[in-house]
This record gives C-alpha cells, structure tokens and sequence, in this order.
C-alpha cells in the first residue's frame, strides 16, 4: 500500500497542474483538499508525508478523533465539508481550519458562539445550483438575505461558495453548474469557490475553483459505510 497514495498525489497535482494551465491559471491559485472520510489515519499520515497538508472530513466525530490521533502532524489544516448538525457543532469548532457546508443559521450562530475569542473561522456557503433535489445546500435566491445575517457574526468569516452538484458525464451540464456558482460569488462579492471532486474537478478549475475537493482519486473508493 505505502506508495500508493504519494504515487495517486503526484497525478493528481499533475491534473491540478495541467488544468490550471489550459486555464492561465497560476498553479498556488488552487488549494486541493484531500477528502480523508473513512479513511484511516494511516493514509492521511502517507499523504501528509508526500506533503499534503489540506484534508477534508464530512463527520463530526470522526473529524475530532483523527484530529486527536494526528495531533504531531505540525501544519495540517482541516477542512469540514459535510452537513453538520447543531448539537456537533462544538467538535467541528475546535478543530476545523475552515468549514464548507454552512446552508442553516442555526449552525452559523452555534459555530459564531463556539469560535469567540479564537480565530474567526473561513465558511463557504453551501449552494444548491442545479436546484436539484438534493437536501443540501441554499436556493440561489435565498444567498443574500443568508449571507447578510452570516456575516455579521462574530467568529466566522465568510470566504466563498461551495457546490456538490451531482457527478455527471455532461460536461456542459456540469461546467453549467460551476459557472453559476462563481456568477453568484462575484455578484456577492466573494474571492473563494469551492467546487469539484475526483469526477470533475478539472473541469472546476477551468471554471474557477479556488478549492477542489478530492477523495477517491487519492485513497480510493471508499468501502465503510457512513456512521
Ligand atoms: C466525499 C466528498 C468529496 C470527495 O468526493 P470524491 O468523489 O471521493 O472525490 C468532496 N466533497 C464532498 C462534500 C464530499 O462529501
């Protein structure tokens, strides 16, 4: 196994490279955040040691153990990308280096109260742009009235928009719901946009992404089942 995951880095900040490239894009302006979920700690340790220092998480608890058990790991920012309910806000408050699905108030003002004193925590504001029938994510319609109460917290900082539209292998479809998302950041003013994953995430930077998001195509397709 232990080649493996710095071989699979390699490509993919190749990938990551090359897009940016067709995209006269500098290549620093794309942060890859590699999606650990249900992964163990070990291959978090191997991607760390090819240098990788971006990991994302989606579960609560399971972002507070690994940042438990891979607390020596000197610089490696988590990134909480999953919906988060309000009674597990604490866990994700306390470790997370930024935080890229806040779709509730409930959450933001939890995460506000829990981040005080401490330093304000970047959000990306999760957006449903297909208007898919997915449960997360806003309504376009509803980001301005969302993001005035947002920002006016304390202890947050929001950075930019976030997308999951569903994988496709309609490329205009998808590049479609990646321009849309970037339309609505700069119609509201916000420099981050976090959008792509191992299926599409070139496709994401040609479009802008300023984080990608990409798990399988560095550990793996994932076996467990979510808790
Ligand atoms: C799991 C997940 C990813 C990574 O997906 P891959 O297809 O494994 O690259 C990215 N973003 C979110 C929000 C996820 O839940």
């Amino acid at each position: 196994m232990s080649a493996q995951v710095a071989e699979r880095l390699a490509a993919v900040r190749e990938r990551v490279a090359a897009a940016c490239a067709r995209a006269g894009r500098p290549v620093e302006s794309v942060t890859l955040v590699a999606v650990s979920k249900l992964k163990p700690a070990a291959l978090i340790r191997e991607a760390y040691a090819a240098g990788q220092r971006d990991f994302g998480e989606n579960y609560a608890q399971e972002l507070r153990d690994k940042a438990a058990e891979l607390a020596d790991l000197e610089g490696l920012r988590w990134h909480a990308i999953g919906a988060l309910q309000t009674n597990k806000v604490k866990y994700v408050a306390r470790v997370a280096g930024a935080f890229h699905a806040l779709d509730r108030l409930e959450v933001a003002r939890e995460l506000s109260k829990r981040r005080e004193g401490a330093a304000p925590l970047p959000v990306y504001v999760e957006v449903n742009v297909g208007a898919e029938a997915t449960k997360s994510g806003l309504a376009p319609a509803a980001l301005g009235d969302f993001l005035a109460e947002a920002r006016a917290l304390p202890g947050l900082q929001v950075v930019g928009l976030m997308a999951l539209p569903p994988p496709t292998e309609d490329e205009a479809r998808a590049r479609a719901d990646f321009q849309s998302l970037r339309a609505l950041a700069g119609a509201h003013g916000l420099p981050e946009l976090s959008m792509g994953t191992t299926h599409d995430f070139e496709w994401a930077i040609e479009e802008g992404a300023t984080v990608v998001r990409v798990g399988t195509a560095l550990f793996g397709e994932r076996e467990l089942k979510p808790p």
